[in-house]
């Protein structure tokens, strides 16, 4: 092993490094695979039986670009007030004696702000933009070998809902600084949500839409599958998927980390990468690193599509808050947000609340609603709506992926090729500054 990686891949880009990732969610699995196709000795470490078994399972399948907005924003403090209470809200807190759970919420709080949201906007597009082009390449790459990647992708793009002229207004102004910034969305109206969608026709004839803003390239695509089959992949190019260990501490000496110990194993690596999801921030702690990642509690539910009724677009409607996608003959709708610790406790009226928003708006899937199967999700979300990646900390070979919150799936494959490009001294290919955990001021 190398004294320090940061030292030994600038001397030497060629020299073959052992990488040590923990955590085999869609964040863990496109770094290990990054590492992997670099020609780098991977360990991909998880708790779990297999690849994409925790958040990254049943999520709402939006490969978004044009939703990267963190959710902190001034409206959400008043949204919360208003929602309190409501056993069915698209909100919950639930205060605990966790002085981790105070911290976070003050964090994102302070938040709350125009200016905080904005601040966030254009790195988390870069990020997402990386990402629908690492998934292109990959694919490409997949293809070209004769094992294509099926994992019931659709380009037929996203389109947000409105069921008020300001909220409208408002988006209608946010997506100026999309276009400027190189992505287009379309405003449109009632009747051209329909013209794109037409499964959107009875909730427009009710009179609930006043119109849409539509990303076409855009994307959706079923995130858990994507993680299964890559890490599959990963194992071919040589990866080393170690599952059901539990990485419960490490060993340091001096400024690295010389070992992770699983229950009953040892492994050592020039780079340790920290990709836990809501996992990370308890690790991250017994390396002194105080990271604002905290679990934000959702829900989805998978119903068959049906013939011919389901939407092809994926749709968010602003006002349900809910997100609908379709994988092959499934939809799967997801929402709400709860801070309510690490309980993954399924709550039948909250879920069923998620499957009422989406039979609300798209009510010729009811006849599917029988069969309909219920997930909960942590998002491993940051405070300010933006991952953290990079070196971490006072250790040189520690390095952070997480903290994606309710966007892992979007900015999931561009976080790992950007952090390899920067772990390898590679040219970057994006600015990994703003995601540095440095940004945030008290730790
Ligand atoms: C309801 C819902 C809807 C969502 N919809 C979308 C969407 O439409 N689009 C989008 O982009 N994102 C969406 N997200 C967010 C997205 O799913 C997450 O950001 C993403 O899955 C996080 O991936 P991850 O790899 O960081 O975490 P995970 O997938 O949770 O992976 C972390 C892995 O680390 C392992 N681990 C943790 N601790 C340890 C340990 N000590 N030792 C060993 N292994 C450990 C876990 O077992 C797990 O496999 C949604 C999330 C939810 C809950």
């Amino acid at each position: 092993m190398s004294p320090h990686v940061g030292s030994r891949v600038r001397s030497s880009r060629r020299s073959i490094l052992k990488v040590v990732v923990i955590g085999a969610g869609i964040v863990g699995v496109t770094t290990a695979y990054e590492f992997a196709e670099r020609g780098h000795q991977v360990i991909l470490i998880d708790k779990r039986e297999g690849a994409g078994l925790e958040t990254s399972y049943a999520n709402g399948g939006q490969l978004g670009a044009g939703e990267v907005a963190p959710w902190a924003g001034p409206e959400v403090p008043w949204l919360a007030l208003k929602w309190m209470g409501r056993a069915d809200g698209p909100f919950r807190l639930r205060l605990k004696a966790d002085p981790e759970q105070w911290i976070w919420l003050l964090r994102f709080l302070m938040r709350c702000r125009a200016s905080a949201r904005e601040e966030r906007v254009l790195p988390n597009l870069g990020l997402a933009l990386l990402t629908q082009s690492r998934m292109d390449e990959i694919a490409a790459k997949l293809t070209s070998e004769g094992a294509p990647l099926a994992f019931d992708e659709r380009r037929d793009g996203i389109m947000q809902i409105f069921h008020y002229e300001r909220s409208l207004k408002e988006a209608a102004h946010g997506a100026e600084t999309m276009r400027r910034a190189g992505l287009e969305q379309r405003v449109l109206t009632a009747a051209e949500c329909v013209e794109v969608e037409p499964a959107l026709a009875s909730s427009v004839q009710r009179g609930e839409i006043v119109g849409g803003l539509y990303c076409a390239s855009d994307r959706s695509g079923d995130a858990h599958v994507f993680t299964r089959e890559l890490a599959a992949r990963a194992e071919r190019l040589g990866v080393r998927f170690v599952t059901g260990a539990e990485v419960e501490r490490f060993e340091t000496q001096g400024d690295r980390i010389t070992g992770v110990r699983t229950n009953g194993w040892l492994f050592g690596g020039d780079a340790v990468v920290l990709a836990a999801g809501i996992g990370s921030a308890k690790l991250a702690r017994q390396l002194g690193l105080r990271i604002p990642v905290y679990p934000l509690k959702g829900y989805s539910v998978t119903v068959p599509a049906g013939e011919g009724v389901a939407p092809k677009v994926s749709l968010t409607d602003e006002a349900r808050k809910i997100v609908v996608s379709r994988f092959g003959d499934r939809m799967r709708v997801a929402g709400t947000a709860e801070v309510s610790g690490y309980d993954t406790t399924l709550e039948m009226p909250r879920a069923k609340s998620v499957l009422d928003g989406l039979l609300s708006l798209l009510p010729q899937l009811s006849a599917g609603a029988g069969e309909a199967q219920f997930w909960t999700g942590l998002r491993p979300m940051s405070s300010d709506g933006s991952p953290l990646i990079g070196q971490a900390g006072r250790y040189r070979n520690l390095y952070l992926n997480t903290g994606h919150g309710s966007l892992g799936w979007t900015l999931g494959a561009g976080s790992a090729a950007a952090l390899a490009d920067a772990v390898c001294g590679e040219t970057p290919r994006l600015d990994l500054t703003p995601f540095n955990i440095k940004r945030f001021s008290f730790i």
